[in-house]
């Protein structure tokens, strides 16, 4: 099947060969031509699938069409198409698809995010813009200062919805909705569908058409996944080795804490690896340094909490290590959906310690799939040892869990457990 047949113009179509893209993925075969339509859509897509294009080729055309209807007058022009997103990375990646797919057209796309100072965003905002990408902290700060009208605003979306809501967005979300018109096309993308996705869902779209192109909170497809159980005080060993050992050259390493990314990303260091922590704490500026530096190839290892790894897009990206298995389950399937991207093949390996049991166990109720375990030769655990205090608790819970699921209780909380 070819783009054209997805309803869109030959112009698009002819940047997206220019692109090298052939045809189109599965969430853009099905959403084009709904979106094309005007409705509502609720779509369950993970990174990785080409959901940006999905939706901002069909947003693009239906400006292009009314631009074209209207005449395109000298006056600047109010925005048109608003696209919120959880991370500043997410924005970048968002706004230069946009900037791509418009290449020959006259629509200005143009990006708003935090932790970077406000005037130029301000002065870019001056000039126009038809599309509008924005976190929604700093979207808020522009419009309290009225640099931004969304006053007729025809297109709205919520890309990596899930993540918004964990990442505590939804007081600025209500608030940005209050200055939004109620015409207007909603569109939802996330990766996961959680009961929270689905409430909001009800207060921000009509009648959606619901798409859902993999099995619901299934991990990409394309990647292999490992589990290795590791002593804890080993785990960095193991990292190493296996780095070494099968000259992984590009391999993104997830922890939890900000701490842990800088004190793996020093011993790693220390191992001959070239490694880089990257995390909020980290500037703008550090961030893109550091990513830049991955992406050719200059930093081995990149070492990243799973917010700062938000909306990195690399392609060619191979290896995913889960060093610290997530407290957010569905964290794994982002985290995952960074390697696989566009078609290639990936591997995801995750370290699992005695007492994190119940964290894979979390992880694989959202998969509905059982991960294989084994230990890496040279590595085996030492099976004879205590529990971490500090685990027990959580030890506690997993038995609880179980015990529930035994008795047909659904559990249903993959929330942070601890
Ligand atoms: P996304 O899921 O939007 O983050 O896209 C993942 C990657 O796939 C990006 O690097 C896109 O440039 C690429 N991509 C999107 N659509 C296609 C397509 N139809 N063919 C090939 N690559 C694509």
């Amino acid at each position: 099947m070819g783009f054209s047949s997805l309803g869109l113009h030959s112009e698009f179509v002819q940047t997206l060969k220019d692109k090298g893209y052939e045809s189109p993925t599965a969430v853009q075969q099905a959403a084009i031509p709904v979106i094309l339509k005007g409705l509502d859509v609720m779509a369950g897509a993970q990174t990785g699938t080409g959901k940006t294009a999905a939706f901002a080729l069909p947003i693009l055309q239906q400006l292009w069409e009314k631009n074209s209807v209207e005449g395109e007058s000298g006056n600047i022009r109010p925005v048109q198409a608003l696209v919120l997103t959880p991370t500043r990375e997410l924005a970048q990646q968002v706004h230069r698809s946009f900037k791509t797919y418009a290449k020959h057209s006259s629509l200005k796309s143009v990006a708003v995010y935090g932790g970077v100072s406000l005037k130029p965003q301000i002065d870019a905002l001056k000039t126009g813009a038809d599309i509008l990408v924005a976190t929604p902290g700093r979207l808020l700060d522009l419009m309290q200062k009225r640099s931004v009208n969304l006053s007729a605003l025809k297109h709205l979306v919520f890309d990596e919805a899930d993540r918004m809501l964990d990442l505590g967005f939804i007081i600025d979300i209500q608030r940005i909705m209050k200055k939004i018109p109620a015409d207007r096309q909603t569109l939802l993308f996330s990766a996961t569908f959680t009961d929270e996705i689905f409430t909001l869902s009800k207060t921000l779209l009509k009648k959606p058409e619901l798409i859902e192109v993999d099995a619901r909170n299934t991990a990409a497809e394309r990647v292999e996944q490992a589990v290795y159980m590791v002593d804890e005080d080993r785990k960095r060993e193991l990292l190493s080795y296996m780095i070494g050992s099968k000259n992984w050259q590009q391999v993104l390493v997830f922890v939890r804490t900000k701490e842990g990314a800088d004190i793996l990303a020093k011993e790693m260091i220390k191992d001959g690896i070239k490694a880089l922590a990257i995390h909020g704490d980290k500037s703008q500026g550090a961030r893109e340094r550091g990513l830049a530096e991955f992406k050719e190839g200059k930093v081995r290892a990149l070492v990243a909490t799973d917010v700062a790894a938000r909306g990195l897009d690399i392609q060619q990206l191979q290896y995913v290590v889960n060093y610290e298995l997530p407290y957010i389950a569905e964290d794994y399937i982002h985290r995952i959906g960074r390697t696989g991207r566009a078609g290639n093949e990936g591997l995801a390996v995750s370290f699992m310690s005695l007492g994190e049991e119940y964290l894979l166990e979390e992880i694989e109720v959202v998969l509905d799939n059982r991960l294989s375990q084994s230990w890496y030769p040279g590595f085996e655990p030492d099976m004879t040892r205590e529990v971490p205090s500090n685990r027990k608790n959580s030890r506690n819970a997993q038995k609880r869990r179980f015990k529930d699921r035994a008795s047909g209780k659904k559990t249903g909380n993959h929330r942070r457990s601890s």
